[in-house]
């Protein structure tokens, strides 16, 4: 919920200051100065005393055992109203406005600049003489769509999630949450301090398209209020809440409102190994299998590289994917659905051709295996697929639909986490759909 006074103009006003009065905020540059004094003095007349660590503006209330934290500067030419102007005005209502008694509001500078003033911050937090951390929020990319939280790696377990889900409304989607536990990608301000054990995460706003096409672009000017808004009433929510609790750090996955435990996680997973166990003294028809899942994959990849590199004109996401990610601009982001919707049919096409002979349910237990040697979250598609395949082989399809549609993979290009060409590979994980079913 929103502190009854909370000023959305006010809000807005501080937008505009950061965006339109000051501009840019390169780090080191006289407007990063203009906009941390801003932050010092309106902090100031809000009743807080702010202290400096290293060049950050630090604000403390009570024992201070959460810390929400919003970088102030920019890269260079980018106004940067979603990156980070949008989170610093939150950050100075909740200053002005907030029930909480016991919190920390601080302002990195630098953070465009390898994490230069959160490094510090993290570093000089015991000789502050404050409490021990019990939370770290690092809000960056906040404006544009729906409060997400990133990054919520494995001492993130179903107590702290429950908590979570009992004092906010965040999404933490199924992909975000194993990819925080399995490879963590720390890009933000709240790095150093989880890397020191503290609990924390990243609260951005995520789009429909799961992207914010205009990152670190001359083209970053707008914020929308009802994202603001949505990400003030989360931080209200977890500032006004009790601790939260700290629990071994259990594989439990959010799901909208309700948390699928961590040993529902394990029992899942212990379940498919048992069911692939079935398909062992068969294990040669699965290797047959493995090589029509691979013709299939490699007939996918036909049409999808064709219209994924046709030179459909580029979208902006596409141009800062280039300029930040050195992804190819090859119209892959207008040509997604297309490319992913005529592979399908191609898979189809040659799936119902090339008919398996092994059991469904190896395939998909030797991929729970290997994904548990990342994290239990990333075997667990994968472990549902080896139960479920006895009902029916197209469930071994699981892990590829969590995959193969066109928000997840523009997401994971976007990112420079998996270029267009590579998208087909993902078939290879259709393996257990080529078992030969329930009935012989
Ligand atoms: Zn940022």
């Amino acid at each position: 919920m929103l502190p009854p006074l909370f000023d959305i103009d006010r809000m807005n006003t501080d937008v505009h200051w950061l965006v339109n009065d000051i501009g840019p905020r390169v780090h080191r540059s006289a407007e990063e100065r203009a906009a941390r004094d801003g932050v010092v003095s309106r902090l100031t007349e809000a009743g807080w005393t702010v202290i400096q660590a290293g060049d950050s503006p630090v604000a403390c209330r009570g024992k201070g055992g959460k810390l929400f934290m919003a970088h102030v500067d920019t890269v260079a030419q980018s106004p940067g109203a979603v990156d980070n102007a949008g989170a610093v005005a939150i950050l100075l209502e909740l200053a002005r406005t907030t029930s909480s008694q016991d919190l920390c509001l601080a302002f990195p500078v630098g953070e465009e600049n390898g994490l230069y003033g959160s490094r510090i911050l993290a570093e000089s937090w015991n000789t502050l003489g404050l409490a021990p951390l019990a939370l770290v929020v690092s809000l960056d990319l906040v404006g544009d769509g729906t409060p997400t939280g990133i990054d919520l790696d494995a001492p993130w377990g179903g107590s702290e999630l429950n908590w979570l889900e009992d004092h906010t409304e965040i999404d933490v989607p199924y992909l975000h949450r194993a990819f925080g536990r399995a490879l963590p990608q720390w890009r933000s301000d709240h790095a150093y301090f989880v890397s020191r054990g503290h609990l924390g995460f990243n609260l951005i706003t995520r789009s429909e398209s799961g992207i914010f096409a205009h990152y670190h672009q001359p083209t970053d000017t707008t914020v929308r209020t009802d994202s603001l808004v949505a990400v003030a009433a989360a931080l209200e929510g977890m500032a006004t809440a009790p601790t939260p609790p700290r629990s071994q750090g259990d594989p439990a996955v959010p799901m909208g409102g309700w948390v699928f435990p961590g040993w529902a996680t394990w029992l899942t997973i212990s379940t498919g190994f048992l069911s692939g166990l079935a398909g062992l003294p068969d294990w040669k028809s699965s290797i047959g299998d493995l090589a029509r899942a691979m013709v299939a994959g490699v007939l996918a990849a036909v049409p999808m590289y064709a219209l994924t590199h046709m030179g459909f004109p580029s979208e902006i996401a596409e141009r800062t994917a280039h300029t930040q990610m050195g992804i190819s601009p090859s119209g892959w982001w207008v040509t997604a659905p297309f490319a992913i919707g005529s592979a399908w049919l191609v898979w189809l096409a040659a799936w119902r051709k090339l008919p398996g002979h092994g059991h469904p349910a190896l395939p998909a237990a030797i991929f729970a295996a290997l994904g548990l040697l990342l994290d239990p979250l990333v075997a667990l598609p994968f472990a549902l697929a080896a139960v479920l395949v006895r009902i029916h082989r197209l469930f071994g399809l699981i892990p590829v639909i969590l995959l193969m549609r066109p928000e997840p993979l523009r997401e994971l290009s976007f990112h420079g986490l998996l270029e267009p060409v590579f998208w087909p590979v993902i078939f290879i994980l259709a393996w257990p759909a080529f078992g030969r079913g329930t009935r012989r």
